[in-house]
């Protein structure tokens, strides 16, 4: 299939999350991660994570590189601030239509893929890809914010795929990467109140975030429950063997 955003025949493998964001789940070098799906019934085992073959050309790719490039320094340096949980960390300067741009570009992926985890939002896909590949100006529909969730040491320790849910009793896409939960709005009412206004990044040169604690969030939960299940704990069995071996 062609470049959905601009036709080219020729198209790459783009990984939908991007492999940076998948290398910081806390591995050694080289080592594999576990992928589960609901629908599976066994993890799968990958190294960079899941690529589609279909859906953008290298330029295009590239646009959304960009955005990711941008978010992976941010969201690394972000990751050094300590609060309590609860606490609201401030982040100045930060380029806040960059971090929309940002998850927009991670939710269209997921809205279009033919991989397993596809995500039905709607007309929003269009509005999306606009947002993230076309450098259209954000419409007040559109709106990002992240929770930082701390997990043992801090560090990264698992990604999780968009899929939609309610914010405040508006629809977002909700996403974690980095050991960050991304909430993007993709809804015409007004952001919620939950988190402080400043923490909606749309249009901001200075934004803020809210620190939480893993176990009180459901991926924190989720990630407690799955690496503790019969594959996933054959897996790290296996890893640690390797490992033995190796040295
Ligand atoms: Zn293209």
């Amino acid at each position: 299939m062609p470049c959905l955003i601009c036709g080219e025949p020729k198209t790459i493998e783009a990984h939908l999350i991007p492999k940076a964001f998948v290398a910081e789940v806390k591995t050694e070098r080289g080592e594999q991660h576990l992928i589960l799906h609901k629908a599976d019934k066994w993890p799968r085992v990958s190294n960079t994570g899941v690529y589609d073959r279909s859906i953008l050309c290298g330029p295009c790719d590239s646009i959304l590189g960009g955005h990711e490039d941008y978010a992976l320094e941010l969201l690394r340096e972000l990751r050094k601030a300590k609060a309590p949980p609860g606490g609201i960390i401030g982040v100045d300067p930060i380029n806040g239509d960059r971090m929309v741009r940002f998850a927009a570009g991670i939710a269209w992926k997921y809205a279009v893929t033919t991989q397993p985890g596809r995500i039905d939002i709607g007309p929003y896909g269009d509005v999306l890809a606009d947002v993230a590949l076309r450098g259209m100006s954000i419409p007040a529909s559109v709106d990002v914010a992240m929770l930082r969730i701390v997990e043992l040491d801090g560090d990264v320790y698992f990604y999780r795929t968009p899929m939609p849910d309610r914010k405040d009793d508006a629809n977002v896409v909700r996403f974690t990467v980095g050991s960050f939960v991304f909430f993007l709005k993709i809804d015409q009412r007004r952001n919620g109140s939950t988190l402080p206004a400043e923490c909606w990044l749309r249009g901001r040169t200075k934004g803020a975030f809210v620190i939480g604690p893993a176990e009180l969030t459901e991926e924190g939960r989720m990630h407690r429950q799955l690496s503790s299940s019969p594959p996933s704990r054959r897996f790290f069995t296996e890893m640690r063997a390797r490992k033995a071996r190796r040295s």
